[in-house]
């Protein structure tokens, strides 16, 4: 093949946005060149590099439009640390079967237990298959739309909350709700209950959340809607951020007797 041909393919590949066939290329024809490749595994070859290129970038982009606070992986979750979580239960959460059944999880526990962790996780696997996740605090979801009544785009901005695949609230339970939030909270609730799933955190038991929400009536009205369809995880443990503090601590620790000695 002579170099201008090779150049125009290129060029070609470019215009049509086929970036990444343009960039392999050269690396396919010298793999198919050495190895006797046929003509249509070179071509399968090649136009799965575009794919995967595309699929990655789709994913990369859903990730940040998901707003994650950082980034968290199941693969780093400590099982061991925390027992009362069943990994199987989790496995099959890792199927994403709970996004297209449109089924609710709540994970309830005291801080640093690894709620936050293991709905940013399942978020981003989301993302990695496709969904549509948006993640936030009940506080910014609340103040979002409490500010959104100044001008009116309340409608709006109920929508962003209601159309992703996946809504994951985080932090419910930790700041007092006032009773425009409770209300706010209901709306997303009932809009979403049978059509999209919702990853919860809360630190309160089931119990506290008419207290929590300042109004009994409106505490189970949301509960029943999210608890119908729902995986419901009471986990309790030990803090993984006090393990790591104490760690660091008892490190310090023996670092200063080495000093000393
Ligand atoms: P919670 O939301 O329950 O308060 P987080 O999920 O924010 O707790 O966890 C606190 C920190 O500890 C995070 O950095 C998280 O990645 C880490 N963490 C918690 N549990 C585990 C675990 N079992 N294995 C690995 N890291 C964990
Ligand atoms: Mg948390």
């Amino acid at each position: 093949m002579s170099q201008e041909i090779y150049t125009k393919t290129v060029e070609n590949l470019k215009k049509l946005k086929l970036q990444m066939m343009a960039e392999m290329l050269d690396a396919h024809i010298s793999n198919a060149a050495k190895n006797g490749i046929s003509c249509l595994d070179f071509l399968h070859c090649l136009v799965n590099d575009e794919v995967e290129a595309r699929k990655q970038k789709a994913a990369e982009s859903r990730i940040k439009q998901a707003r994650f606070p950082t980034l968290k992986f199941l693969s780093n979750f400590d099982f061991k640390f925390q027992p009362s979580i069943e990994k199987n239960r989790i496995e099959e959460l890792k199927t994403l079967r709970f996004i297209e059944t449109k089924t609710n999880v709540l994970f309830l526990g005291p801080p640093g237990v690894g709620k936050t962790h293991l709905s940013i996780a399942l978020g981003i696997e989301a993302c990695k298959c496709g969904y549509k996740v948006l993640f936030v605090t009940l506080e910014e979801m609340i103040s979002s739309l409490v500010a959104s009544l100044a001008d009116t785009s309340t409608q709006f901005k109920l929508k962003s909350f209601v159309v992703p695949d996946l809504l994951i609230i985080d932090e419910v339970g930790y700041l007092p709700i006032q009773e425009r939030g409770a209300q706010f909270l209901f709306s997303v609730v009932s809009k979403r209950y049978e059509r999209g799933s919702i990853i919860l955190t809360s630190n309160r038991s089931f119990a506290d959340w008419g207290e929590m929400l300042g109004n009994g009536v409106i505490a189970s009205a949301i509960l029943d809607r999210l608890l119908h369809y729902s995986f419901v995880f009471n986990i309790k443990g030990k803090s993984y951020r006090l393990r790591e503090k104490k760690e660091a601590m008892s490190k310090e620790t023996s670092e200063i007797a080495a000093i000393v000695s």
